[in-house]
C-alpha cells in the first residue's frame, strides 16, 4: 500500500481511505452491536429522500429489548383521523421529548364574579409568582406548538397560561399582572360575546394581538358542542361548522390573524367535534383535566388545570412539580359539568394515564382514565382490562365520579399494552381504548430527573 508511505500532504487519497475504513468499521460495529439503530438510520435516510408531504412509514417494531434504542409507537391508535398534529417520527435531537407543560386555565380575574369562574386578582398574582419560584418557565403558545411539532425545545418544566371567555377583567386586571411578569399568554374568546356586556371589545382584542397575546377560538356561542339539542344530523353538522370553522373565520377576518388553537366550551367534545376541529385547520385544541402535557399527548385534546375557587387543591400538582408522573390527586375539574350522553360511537377518546402512545419505564404503572367523555356512565358497569393481564380492580378517585385509578397488580414485561374501559351509559355500551409501551431499559419517559426530586 504505497500511499501509506507517502507524505500526507502529497496524498489526499490517504484520507479518503482512512474515512472509508472508519465508515465501514462503524457500519459493521452497528450491525453487530445495535442492528436496530442501523435499521432506524436506514428508515430515516429513505424517508428523508421521500417527498416532503408523504408521511414516512415507520415500521411497527416488535417488542423492544432492554438496552436498545427507544422505540417509537404509532400514535393515536384509538382516535385517528382526529389527531390534529402529530410529532414527526424522528424529531431533531435538540427537542426535549421528556419536557412537560402544565397548561393553566383561568376565567375572570376579579373578586366578585361567579365562584365557578373567578379568581381574586391578588391570588392570580400569587400564582404568577409561584410559577417563578418553582422555576417553571411560562412559554408562548407558538413555542408550545413548535415543540409539539418537534421543531423547538422547551424547558423541562414549562407552563402555558390561558384565559377563557374574554371578560373585560382579562384586559383590565389580568393583562397588567401578566405584563409585570413578562409572561406570554393566550386568550380564548367566543365570538358572539365580544363587545357585549362584560366582555372585552374587538378594539381591546386587537390591542392584545398587537402586544403579542395569542388569540384562540372558544366557539361562537359557548354551547356544549357534543349536545345535539335534538337537532337533525345535517342541522347539527352545519351548526358545529359554525361553532368551530365559522368562529375561526370570524376571528381571523376581524383581527387579521391565523387562529391556530381551539378551546372546547366546558372542555366537552366528541369524535364528531374532533373531526370538525381538524377539518377547520386548528393545530391544537384544549379541554380540561388535571394532568400535565407530554410531547406525545394528542394535540386535539390538551388537558388544562382549570382554576376553581372551591377546589384550590386542583392546582397543587402545578406548583409542587415533583417527578414526571401526571397524576394529580385532584379530580378532574370538569366533574361538575353535566355531560349529555355520548352518541353511539365506536371508540371514544378519553384522557388517560399513561397517555395514548406513551412509552414508560415503570413496569408497574398507575392507570388512570377520566370517563367524562363517555357520557352518563353507570358506575356499577365499568370494567377495566389490560391486555395480557385481564380484568384489573380499580378505584374511583376521591371526590370524583368520573376518574378511575388502578395500580397494575404485578410488574409488566417490556412490550405493548392495550387498556380497555367498557361501561354502560344510558343503557348503551361504550368503550374506550388506549395503548402504551413498557420499556424498562430506556429510562426514557418516566425517569425522575435529579432536578425533579420532591422538595
Ligand atoms: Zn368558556
Amino acid at each position: 500500500m504505497y500511499y501509506l508511505n507517502e507524505e500526507p500532504k502529497r496524498s489526499p487519497l490517504r484520507w479518503i481511505v482512512i474515512i472509508a475504513l472508519l465508515l465501514t468499521g462503524g457500519y459493521f460495529a452497528l450491525a453487530k452491536w445495535s442492528p436496530r439503530t442501523l435499521e432506524r438510520a436506514r428508515v430515516w435516510l429513505t424517508t428523508d429522500k421521500a417527498a416532503k408531504g408523504a408521511a414516512p412509514a415507520l415500521p411497527i417494531e416488535p417488542a423492544p429489548q432492554a438496552s436498545e434504542a427507544k422505540p417509537e409507537l404509532p400514535r393515536q391508535l384509538n382516535a385517528p383521523a382526529t389527531g390534529i398534529t402529530q410529532p414527526p417520527p424522528d424529531a431533531p435531537a435538540t427537542v426535549d421529548k421528556s419536557a412537560q407543560v402544565a397548561v393553566l386555565l383561568y376565567h375572570r380575574v376579579e373578586a366578585n364574579a361567579s365562584p365557578a369562574l373567578r379568581i381574586a386578582p391578588e391570588l392570580f398574582e400569587e400564582h404568577m409568582q409561584k410559577l417563578k419560584d418553582a422555576n417553571i418557565t411560562v412559554i408562548s403558545m407558538q413555542d408550545f406548538l413548535a415543540w409539539k411539532r418537534g421543531e423547538k425545545s422547551i424547558p423541562a418544566r414549562s407552563a402555558l397560561i390561558t384565559i377563557d371567555d374574554g371578560f373585560s377583567s382579562t384586559f383590565d386586571v389580568a393583562r397588567p399582572i401578566l405584563k409585570k411578569y413578562g409572561y406570554p399568554w393566550t386568550c380564548f374568546v367566543y365570538t358572539n360575546f365580544i363587545s357585549r356586556g362584560s366582555a372585552l371589545t374587538w378594539e381591546q382584542l386587537a390591542q392584545l394581538r398587537d402586544e403579542g397575546v395569542e388569540i384562540g377560538c372558544h366557539s361562537h356561542s359557548h354551547a356544549n358542542l357534543r349536545d345535539t339539542q335534538g337537532k337533525p344530523p345535517e342541522v347539527y353538522e352545519e351548526w358545529l361548522k359554525q361553532e368551530i370553522a365559522g368562529a375561526k373565520q370570524t376571528l381571523e377576518q376581524r383581527l387579521g390573524i391565523r387562529c391556530a388553537t381551539y378551546a372546547y366550551p366546558f372542555g366537552s367534545y366528541s369524535n364528531r367535534v374532533l373531526e370538525h376541529v381538524k377539518a377547520a385547520g386548528f393545530e391544537a385544541a384544549f379541554t380540561l383535566g388535571s394532568i400535565r402535557t407530554s410531547f406525545s399527548a394528542p394535540s386535539d385534546r390538551i388537558a388544562r388545570f382549570s382554576w376553581l375557587d372551591a377546589r384550590p387543591h386542583d392546582f397543587n400538582p402545578v406548583f409542587s412539580w415533583s417527578g414526571r408522573v401526571q397524576a394529580a390527586d385532584a379530580p378532574q375539574a370538569n366533574a361538575a359539568v353535566a355531560m349529555p350522553a355520548a352518541p353511539a360511537e365506536a371508540a371514544i377518546p378519553i384522557l388517560t394515564q399513561p397517555l395514548d402512545g406513551d412509552v414508560i419505564a415503570d413496569p408497574q404503572p398507575l392507570l388512570r382514565a377520566d370517563l367524562a367523555a363517555l357520557g352518563n356512565v353507570d358506575a356499577n358497569t365499568v370494567s377495566l382490562r389490560l391486555s395480557g393481564v385481564g380484568m384489573i380492580p380499580f378505584s374511583w378517585v376521591p371526590d370524583s365520579k368520573l376518574t378511575i385509578s388502578a395500580k397494575v397488580p404485578k410488574p409488566l414485561e417490556p412490550g405493548d399494552y392495550t387498556v380497555t374501559v367498557t361501561a354502560l351509559a344510558e343503557r348503551r355500551r361504550v368503550e374506550a381504548q388506549w395503548r402504551f409501551r413498557v420499556d424498562t431499559g430506556s429510562g426514557y419517559d418516566n425517569a425522575l430527573r435529579p432536578s425533579d426530586k420532591p422538595r
